[in-house]
């Protein structure tokens, strides 16, 4: 089969990619060993917990004594070496985890700090950034933040000076890039803010946005001292056989919490239907690290090719990653748009409708989406937006398969090229 000529691959580009595929091998072999490594851990929590058939099943209405959503929980407790915590489909995304820890941990009078730059731009009303009547600020809880120096580092300066001369109750470290520029925070920079955090103030409680950042290295930042983390089930740790949800892990009396606000006061963990899910998160959990590894082999290969291709990417293919999300700038608006439309166009789902940059709520510029996946808006699957604005940026992340998603690398690359 010529795949070429099936799917209109120039000779130069396929070459290119043969090229870039050869060189990656030992980067591979890299990304493989950690994956072994989390593979291993997760095994390790599924035998220690005796997971059987019983636990594939399911409850409905109250959903009291659900042994799979217990024993979810358990294992979830024991992969991040967290005390405790809530893994549920009742969240309906990551935004709502990291909201309910919010407003879980932080009442009328505290402070709340983001050491990582300005919050993921979903949790601005969340914070009050942008006002709404029942954001955190409206209930008296200021907030504030502190960017990262060069955009890369944690900047002790600013940090040390701010806790030592302000009460804050909480520190939010923000783990992967969101929408901005600046470089994701790998594990052992999180384990050394945290060190540094506890050392002034032990009572500071410090919390992980974990979003696209869970199996890409051997450790999570509870691991490292973190006394939440939360992500969504969407992403990484779903593996992509998760349909909805989100997780957090950390400290016992903060889960206590953070139940008794996802439900409510007096409820807490003891319910929460769970609709048959629990086989999916399950199973995804178990195929995640395999799953994580071909999402970043595959972006290690669009950021080879596109620097090939003489595009600014970020991080490049030698570059030690600490999540899945790979960027590509493109030269001007035309370039951006229809490599995201390439996106599109290579994938199983909806591969006939074309994407265009819409006024999308919450986002100040347009933004322009492709997803052509399974479970919808999932990012774990191969997926790619920006906001229309200079630099045009991409951000790419996710891939199922490094087959299917190293296929559409090069078909959107391709059809970025043509000339319409
Ligand atoms: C995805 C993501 C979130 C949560 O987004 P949802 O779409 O609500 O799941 C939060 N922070 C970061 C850094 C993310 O990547």
């Amino acid at each position: 089969m010529n795949i070429n000529k099936l799917f209109n691959i120039s000779d130069k580009i396929s070459k290119l990619a043969e090229e870039c595929e050869k060189e990656l091998q030992d980067k591979y072999r890299e990304i493989e060993h950690t994956s072994y490594i989390n593979q291993a851990k997760i095994l390790k929590a599924f035998q220690n917990n005796k997971v059987s058939t019983m636990h594939l099943g399911s409850s409905t209405g109250y959903g009291y004594g659900d042994v799979g959503r217990e024993v979810i929980e358990k294992i979830y407790s024991e992969i991040f070496n967290a005390e405790d915590a809530l893994v549920r489909i009742q969240f309906v995304n990551g935004t709502h985890a990291i909201s309910t820890a919010l407003f879980s941990c932080l009442k009328y009078g505290d402070e709340l700090l983001y050491i990582t730059g300005k919050p993921y731009d979903t949790l601005n009303e969340t914070i009050g950034i942008e006002e709404n009547n029942l954001s955190l600020l409206n209930m008296g809880v200021k907030f504030n933040y502190i960017d990262l120096k060069d955009s890369t580092y944690f900047d002790y300066e600013k940090i040390i000076e701010y806790i030592k001369s302000n009460k804050v109750k909480m520190i939010v470290i923000q783990r992967s890039r969101g929408y901005s520029t600046r470089k994701s925070i790998s594990i052992s920079q999180i384990e050394k803010v945290i060190s540094k955090i506890k050392e002034i103030d032990n009572n500071i409680i410090v919390m992980v946005d974990n979003c696209y950042g869970e199996f890409v290295e051997e450790l999570e930042p509870t691991d490292v001292g973190s006394d939440l983390c939360c992500g969504s089930l969407i992403k990484n740790i779903g593996g992509g056989l998760c349909h909805t949800g989100a997780y957090i892990v950390g400290k016992k009396q903060y889960i206590d919490l953070c139940a008794q606000r996802l439900t409510c006061p007096g409820i807490g963990k003891e319910c929460g239907a769970t609709l048959g899910q629990n086989r999916n998160i399950l199973n995804g959990l178990f195929i995640a690290p395999s799953v994580v590894t071909n999402a970043l082999k595959a972006m290690i290969f669009a950021s080879l090719l596109s620097e090939k291709l003489n595009f600014k990417v970020s991080p490049n293919y030698i570059d030690k990653r600490t999540d899945i999300v790979q960027t590509i700038e493109f030269n001007n608006e035309k370039e951006l748009i229809k490599f995201i439309q390439g996106i599109q166009k290579a994938s199983p789902i909806d591969s006939h409708v074309i994407p265009y940059p819409w006024d999308m709520p919450g986002y100040t510029d347009k933004v322009i989406m492709a997803a052509g996946t399974f479970v919808e808006g999932a990012s774990i699957e191969l997926s790619a937006d920006s906001p229309i604005r200079k630099p045009y940026i991409a951000y790419i992340q996710g891939g199922i398969t490094y087959e299917s998603a190293k296929l559409a690398i090069i078909i959107a690359i391709q059809n970025m090229l043509n000339e319409e």
